[in-house]
């Protein structure tokens, strides 16, 4: 059986292989955490952000969307903190010459405790078989005990330290657990240093005086800015919500794990404006919506979780994260925060603006509590990929990779297939092809056996093959073969577009989000 990390490896090849995911300026030699989107992920890229862009717009009547630009007047990521606090804690190993985030080690040490008490607790399922009580398992044994003891300790001391921003006491805590660097293997540990992630660039020519702007880092303060313009063109009523889907920058010290963490990536935002004091209530809403709308793509329900944060940005009164069971661990897909009125009330004071909303239900003015959601694209596109990645063995010793991507998503929904490359049946194939292609995204395939078309169309996720043969120029009907199960069924022309659109139609998703 490969591991986890060879069936990822396998993945990334895959995405080369089959025009997902390429990196940038490859002829170059690729610049480090910037990739480029191929002819097959592009088409999975829109189509994951038109199910949130739907499930936004079209799903929430007090929800609209904008298109914000990337530059931004300079005085907006002071207002937002920006300039002052967002950084991240690296550290450097002396003798690999390697850069980690502080941060990210010692949350790796915690997720190794939390291994080890797994394991014992499998090791104990497998003993004691049905009558297992794993919680008094957990709560008893002398060994699970000491790492819990050890687990909960450490996570407290990491806690506080983020807190207090106490660079001396993360590298304290990475001496102390004994964290070694992966490359020289060695605990020859520089000091722990902040370093802002933000890139900056220049406006206008040097000879009249350029002005020093940054790349955004996120595309909420572009809703931000707007709140006013918006809401008052828009005749807002609060609680409303304003939705965004664009690109943002961070210069990570740490970019590793292909997509995952990127310097240049696309997130999508929305802000919901509501009153003060209602702020946990829609965080809880949102908080089970944005988790419903991940578990409708039908991954598994087991793949995702909830992981609140140890320490809450500098804007937030809550924060979760909703993590996805990616081959490295269960990681941060999607971000909520309840934000309080920070933004708002910064923007207001630098900006010398009134950034409020009268309610003219309570009769008075007040500044809008923020909640937000916040997801990658990109992490999305990859959690989409490592829940989507298979390789199969079938019977007679043959084997197979197949993309099961939900079928919504697949860049390709129907591949048209003409037995051979004659008799009519290219022609009857193609007719096909023009009375589904307005309405889904088609291939025509006539090259090779169909067994290798059948095996191309499983590599990049195809739903489903309809090949034609001698026998439908007379009965009209063509066989279907499902990309999962590989069963084929007989099926009607006519029939076609009903059999696709019941499996692809994001109207079936939507309808279990709001039901
Ligand atoms: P992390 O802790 O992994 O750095 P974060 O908590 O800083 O992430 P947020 O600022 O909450 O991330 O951003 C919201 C979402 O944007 C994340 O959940 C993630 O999906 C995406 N995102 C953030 N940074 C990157 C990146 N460098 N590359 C790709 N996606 C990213």
């Amino acid at each position: 059986m490969a591991t986890q990390e060879e069936v990822f490896k396998k993945m990334v090849s895959h995405c080369k292989e089959y025009g997902f995911v390429f990196p940038s300026s490859d002829i170059y030699d690729g610049l480090a955490a910037v990739y480029d989107y191929g002819q097959m992920g592009v088409e999975l890229k829109n189509n994951i952000k038109k199910y949130w862009w739907d499930s936004m717009i079209l799903l929430h009547e007090n929800i609209v969307g904008i298109d914000a630009a990337i530059f931004m007047h300079p005085t907006t990521w002071k207002a937002s903190g920006h300039v002052d606090a967002f950084n991240d804690p690296l550290i450097d190993n002396r003798d690999s010459k390697k850069r980690y985030r502080a941060d990210v080690l010692i949350e790796e040490q915690i997720a190794k405790y939390d291994e080890k008490i797994n394991k014992e607790v499998e090791k104990a399922a497998k003993k004691f078989g049905e009558s297992f009580d794993a919680e008094l398992f957990k709560s008893t044994n002398p060994r699970v005990q000491e790492h819990i003891q050890k687990r909960e300790a450490l996570h407290t001391r990491f806690a506080k330290a983020l807190n207090d921003n106490n660079l001396d006491e993360l590298k304290q805590i990475i001496l102390d657990e004994g964290i070694v660097c992966p490359i020289s293997g060695t605990k020859n540990w520089t000091d722990v240093r902040q370093f802002n992630l933000m890139f900056t660039t220049e406006m206008g020519s040097t000879a009249d005086g350029s002005t020093k702007i940054y790349l955004r880092p996120e595309t909420a303060q572009g809703i931000f800015v707007n709140y006013l313009n918006v809401q008052k063109t828009g005749r807002m009523r609060i609680p409303f919500g304003i939705a965004q889907i664009g690109k943002a920058f961070r210069n990570e010290i740490v970019a590793r794990q292909f997509i995952f963490r990127m310097r240049e990536f696309e997130q999508m935002e929305m802000q919901f404006f509501v009153r003060p004091g209602s702020e946990m209530e829609w965080f809880k809403h949102w908080k089970e919506f944005r988790l419903k709308w991940h578990k409708a793509l039908g991954l598994g329900d087991e793949k995702y979780r909830f992981h609140d944060h140890d320490k809450l940005a500098h804007y937030a009164n809550a924060a979760t994260d909703i993590e996805f069971e990616m081959p490295f661990g269960f990681k941060e897909v999607e971000g909520i925060h309840s934000r309080t009125n920070f933004d708002l009330s910064q923007h207001a004071k630098y900006s010398g603006k009134k950034i409020e909303y009268y309610d003219p239900e309570l009769g008075e003015s007040y500044t809008p509590y923020v909640i937000e959601t916040s997801i990658g694209v990109d992490r999305m596109f990859l959690s989409i990929m490592c829940g989507s990645y298979k390789e199969e063995q079938l019977e007679g010793g043959d084997s197979r990779v197949v993309l099961q991507l939900p079928p919504v998503l697949a860049p390709v929904k129907a591949a048209i297939l003409p037995l051979v490359k004659k008799d009519g049946l290219p022609e009857k194939a193609r007719e096909i092809m023009d009375s589904l292609k307005f309405d889904f995204k088609c291939v025509y395939d006539e090259k090779d056996s169909i067994g290798k078309r059948y095996r191309r169309q499983d590599a990049v996720g195809t739903p489903f093959c309809i090949t034609v043969d001698h026998d439908t120029l007379n009965d009209n009907c063509v066989t279907v073969r499902y990309r999962d199960s590989m069963k084929q069924d007989r099926v009607k022309i006519e029939d076609l577009h009903a059999l696709i659109d019941a499996q692809v139609n994001m109207k079936n998703l939507f309808k279990k989000l709001i039901g």
